[in-house]
């Protein structure tokens, strides 16, 4: 296809409003589209390279600036360009605006595809393939020279165009197409234009990344030849993603909660082939490796990483893909996670910041393993299949509908330096890219509440001479007077054995009356507690109950009259 008809298809799509409209526009695109099928079905989202690509082009605006000016003649420079620019405001705007064409140059010469010089005499007309190889080209150059080389090919490239390609050429260039097609448009128009379900043309881009490869497979081998698409080792996916939500959202909906921590790291999906992987992760064939990291959005960060690399070498035999988090640690204590991620962009020297600072994994997931893809498995599955294949570095998952374990969990986490729990629906399958509800990290407490410790029960076993489960209460009163307490819930969840040794301590003076385990205390201490939500409820006096209370320590600076009251409790299950 001319890249002229590409253009002016372009032109005609922003033009639309309606999302049918453009998609129909997309469809007849894609039906005429021949071999130049998966470049177009990038172009039109404004993509150059596949999605699952490290590929970029590496150029910076300031490129394109002077390749337009060197184009539109020998009186125009880039800062003139620029001035354009920032008068119009859109680049393709003002690579229209000019007139190019014929100017002789280095690039005329040795870019754009030795074709020379002189655009617009219909001898010369730009194709799309044209232009996507000139583009590969120039994604690469590299290194000395690189930046020179850069701008040749694409003053080649202005220099042939016609002012509607020059405008869809800037912008697909600077990653500023914006005619309107986003992913879903191309979705369905691969669907309409091949005739195959959106479902299965949605999977086959889940597993692939690939738009380009899905509507060729799509149009030559139709819905089959789409559900016969899988991973491939190598070929980075997109992570699946968690939403906020409550530990009682999770108990709510779900007989039980997979409960894992979740580390304040960064992520990485690792591919490991002790044969060689058969995609070079996003670049070159490589068959010389075996492992490749890659970050959340898919970059390729294995140089980054050799820490990760020998991991997997060392404890992984089989072909697998996995997910998981990679902390950096200093004497076994989580960093924040901006150290992990200087490392991602770590290009040299990467043997001395690895003196510097410790890596450590935590898998926990499992996409693939040993021949078989896992996306469609059960979490306990893929879990399982994870601690079969990975001898170390797999993070602990735990199967639970009980709150308090839960609680005892986050605590855990928090204590080791992590950011808190992760609550994963245990039947829920892999869904690469998608933010919903079968991953929740837990929401932090919204606000704390100081509320007054009025009973307790003790504990049992290894327990039993401390004071465990303790209720709380808040003061009827709003002024603060002597209007007594309010019964609101219990917490158990939290405490550390040490301080229930001293909380023992400091309440046992108070107890009032005992009844079997349970024990009144005087109202004297007062406790901060965290929660996920306020419920009413009529176990409590208080007429409220509080999900998920968790003790966060002792308000040694207040009294029983400092303590929340009824009104403020109220307020905040009202504000919700
Ligand atoms: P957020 O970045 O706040 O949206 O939280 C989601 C991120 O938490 C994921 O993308 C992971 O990088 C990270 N994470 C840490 N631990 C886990 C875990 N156990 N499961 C899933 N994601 C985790």
């Amino acid at each position: 296809m001319e890249f002229g008809e590409f253009a002016d298809t372009a032109a005609e799509i922003e033009a639309l409003s309606a999302d049918t409209d453009i998609a129909a526009r997309v469809t007849t695109l894609f039906e005429n589209a021949n071999d130049d099928l998966p470049v177009l079905s990038r172009f039109v989202q404004g993509r150059v390279f596949p999605a699952w690509s490290s590929r970029t082009l590496d150029i910076g605006p300031s490129y394109c600036y002077e390749a337009v000016a060197r184009a539109a003649g020998t009186n125009v420079s880039a800062d003139d360009v620029e001035a354009r620019l920032a008068d119009v405001g859109d680049i393709g705007e003002v690579a229209a605006s000019y007139d190019f064409g014929g100017q002789q140059g280095l690039g005329a010469f040795t870019g754009g595809g030795g074709s020379g010089s002189g655009g617009g005499d219909g001898a010369n007309d730009l194709t799309v393939a044209e232009v996507a190889e000139e583009l590969d080209a120039l994604a690469e150059a590299q290194g000395s020279g690189s930046q020179d080389k850069k701008i040749d090919i694409l003053f080649g490239l202005f220099n042939r165009a016609s002012s509607d390609e020059a405008r869809y050429l800037a912008r697909l260039v600077l990653s500023e197409m914006r005619i309107g097609v986003g992913e879903g448009t191309v979705r369905d128009a691969t669907a309409q234009a091949f005739d195959v379900s959106v479902e299965s043309v949605e999977r086959a881009l889940q597993v692939s990344n690939d738009y380009g490869e899905v509507a060729r497979v799509a149009r030559e081998e139709g819905e089959d030849g789409l559900e016969a698409m899988d991973l491939e080792l190598g070929r980075p996916v997109q992570a699946m993603l968690a939403q906020a939500g409550a530990v009682s959202d999770a108990l709510d909906d779900w007989d039980e909660a997979a409960v894992e921590w979740k580390y304040d790291g960064a992520r990485v999906q690792i591919h490991h082939d002790p044969e060689g992987l058969e995609w070079a992760g996003g670049t070159e064939p490589a068959a010389d490796r075996e492992v490749a990291v890659f970050s959340r959005n898919m970059e390729d960060v294995t140089d980054a990483l050799p820490e990760v690399v020998e991991h997997v070498e060392e404890h992984l035999d089989v072909p697998a893909i996995l997910d998981g988090e990679v902390v950096a640690t200093e004497d076994g204590d989580p960093l924040p996670f901006q150290e992990v991620l200087r490392r991602f962009r770590r290009k040299h020297d990467v043997a001395q910041a690895r003196e510097e600072v410790e890596l450590d994994l935590f898998a926990f997931d499992c996409l693939h393993a040993d021949g078989t893809d896992l996306l469609r498995a059960p979490l306990t599955e893929r879990h399982d299949r994870l601690e079969a294949v990975l001898d170390s570095g797999v993070s602990d998952l735990w199967i639970t509908d009980d709150p308090e374990e839960i609680a005892a969990i986050e605590a855990e986490a928090l204590e080791a330096g992590h950011e808190g729990i992760m609550l994963k629906r245990p039947s829920s399958t892999y869904s690469p890219g998608r933010r919903g509800k079968n991953w929740l990290k837990r929401k932090p407490d919204v606000e704390t509440l100081d509320l007054v410790v009025t009973g307790a029960e003790w504990g049992e076993g290894r327990r039993a001479s401390f004071l465990g489960t303790f209720l709380l209460s808040a003061r009827a009163d709003e002024s603060g007077g002597d209007g007594g307490f309010e019964t609101l819930g219990k917490v158990a969840t939290g405490i550390t054995d040490e301080e229930l040794a001293d909380l023992t301590e400091l309440l046992e003076p108070h107890v009032r009356t005992q009844d079997g385990q349970a024990v009144e205390i005087s109202p004297e201490v007062v406790f901060e507690v965290g929660y996920e939500e306020i419920q009413e409820s009529p176990t409590y006096s208080s007429g409220y109950a509080l999900r998920f209370p968790r003790f966060l320590g002792v308000r040694d600076d207040k009294d029983p009259e400092d303590a929340d009251s009824l009104a403020r409790v109220e307020r905040l299950a009202d504000e919700q």
